[in-house]
């Protein structure tokens, strides 16, 4: 099992990390055809580790970056892609309908920026 971090937590974690801008394309319900992609600074934004799901009948649903974003992390890399599916479901959950799995997808390129170690 992955170890997760909070993205708040990403600076103090890997303070060589100078940048880290993610472009997600959302697909699913809630979301226009063809889906919808966006850019955003992970550093910048206040991201617990999950992006939200757009779906609006999609409970505990979210998509965790740190799984994907820790191995790449860790080895310093300057590009990752990866998908990612919603754990979320819709309905109650103590109805029938909970078994149903929100269908929502994200695919997303992450591109990191590093620093230079410091000398001395
Ligand atoms: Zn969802």
């Amino acid at each position: 099992m992955a170890v997760r971090f909070r993205m708040t937590e990403i600076r103090r974690l890997y303070p060589l990390l100078k940048g880290l801008d993610l472009t997600w394309k959302e697909t699913g319900e809630g979301l226009p055809e063809g889906g919808k992609t966006e850019t955003i600074s992970l550093l910048e934004a206040n991201l617990v580790g999950r992006l939200p799901c757009a779906n609006p009948e999609c409970s505990k649903g979210g998509f965790e970056l740190t799984d994907a974003l820790k191995g790449p992390l860790d080895a310093q890399a300057e590009e990752v892609q990866f998908s990612v599916a919603c754990p979320g479901y819709l309905g109650h959950v103590r109805s029938e309908e909970a078994q149903r799995r929100c269908g929502n997808r994200v695919d997303a390129t992450a591109g990191f920026l590093w620093g230079e170690p410091r000398k001395g």
